[in-house]
């Protein structure tokens, strides 16, 4: 084993946000395990990609003979597995995808670390890093918090995947000693995230004045997390955490829906008025609810507070702000990727329940 970590999904939102802070950070060598899906982009590493600590190997998951091969050849003391579908709505519209990738690929890569493990006279720092969500555990009421020993609910075909793959890593931990950490974390925003997803939406629909769809009443509560704060959680838990253990990671920001957009609207306000006058907030529009939307999230990360030390850096306030200029400043990454795939930014998983 050597210095090498694998990241899958590093071309994705919350993938290159690690890899970034790996590269700058952390004295190791990086190889990015991506299909390059719609999701995944390149253009999000260009100045990581000059690093000669930075690989890239476009592989599926779901290909046990190249991820074998991936182990042999670059023999890591790491992996920290965040390759996945991840959007909620595509889940409604096409559940398979989330089945192959998020349950079949998982047990993959944990069948492929396993056979790379049994090869090593000492695989003891070895540590299979299973990145997941909250909504695993399910809808909470008006009351309450997460912790790292609530019962799994999932409701959507997204959540019941990850939560799966979490049962399957948790298993070859206790049935074959596999060296797993986990992590569930809340809603993250920031820069680099698809155009599919809230905090893009919203901003993409003011620049361009047209209405900004809130689902239902705009009433979900969410939690939300600065990316680079559950990257820097992330490499720490990778480091840091007890083989066998999970952490919640979560930004102690509960906010619904509306409060988001409106926030976001408001920042807007200031740093791109609207042409004519007015509070961009006008624009919103409510729709119809997504089906199985669970009500509330919200995490206690206490656990990773006590016994690693992480908490995050960034307020709700700070982060937003960060993230509004980010996209103002980075327009032409948004319209590249809706030049590629026509469907971001799209109103998708409406389906009626039978
Ligand atoms: P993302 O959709 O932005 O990126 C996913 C990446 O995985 C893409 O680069 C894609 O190309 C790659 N990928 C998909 N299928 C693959 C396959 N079969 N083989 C190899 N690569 C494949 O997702 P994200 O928002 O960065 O989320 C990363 C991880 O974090 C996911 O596991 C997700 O469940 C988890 N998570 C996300 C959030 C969030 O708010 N975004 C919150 C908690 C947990």
């Amino acid at each position: 084993m050597n210095n090498t970590v694998f990241v899958t999904g590093g071309a994705g939102f919350i993938g290159s946000a690690v890899i970034r802070r790996l590269l700058s950070e952390h004295d190791v060598t990086v190889v990015n395990i991506d299909k390059l899906t719609y999701a995944g982009n390149l253009e999000t590493l260009n100045a990581e990609s000059e690093s000669e600590k930075y690989v890239f190997e476009q592989r599926d998951i779901c290909d046990r003979d190249s991820i074998d091969a991936l182990f042999e050849n670059y023999r890591p003391k790491a992996i920290m597995h965040l390759a996945a579908e991840s959007h909620v709505d595509r889940s409604i519209d096409g559940p398979a995808e989330f089945i192959q990738t998020n349950i079949v690929g998982t047990y993959n890569l944990l069948e492929a670390t396993r056979n790379y493990l049994s090869s090593q006279n000492d695989a003891d720092g070895f540590r299979f890093h299973h990145i997941s969500t909250d909504e695993v555990f399910g809808s909470l009421g008006d009351h309450g918090l997460f912790t790292e020993e609530s019962p799994y609910d999932p409701n959507s075909p997204y959540s019941a995947s990850k939560a799966s793959s979490d049962h399957l890593v948790r298993a070859w931990h206790e049935t074959f000693g596999l060296p797993v950490v986990l992590s569930n974390c809340s809603n993250n925003y920031g820069p680099y995230q698809y155009p599919e997803k809230l905090l893009p939406v919203i901003i993409s629909k003011v620049v361009a004045a047209e209405p900004i769809p809130v689902y239902g009443t705009g009433s979900n509560v969410r939690d939300w997390l600065y990316v680079d704060d559950h990257a820097s959680a992330l490499i720490q838990i990778m480091q840091e955490g007890q083989v066998g253990r999970s952490y919640n990671v979560g930004g102690n920001e509960e906010k619904t829906n509306l409060e988001v957009v409106k926030t976001v609207c408001g920042i807007l306000d200031e740093l791109r008025p609207a042409s004519g006058g007015g509070m961009h907030e006008r624009l919103i529009e409510f729709v119809a609810d997504r089906p199985g939307h669970d009500q509330r999230y919200a995490i206690d990360a206490s656990r990773i507070q006590r016994e690693l030390g992480w908490e995050p850096q960034e307020s709700f306030e700070s982060g937003m702000r960060k993230t509004v200029q980010w996209y103002l400043d980075n327009q032409e990454w948004i319209e590249m990727i809706t030049r590629k795939n026509q469907s971001a930014g799209q109103r998708l998983g409406v389906i009626k329940k039978s």
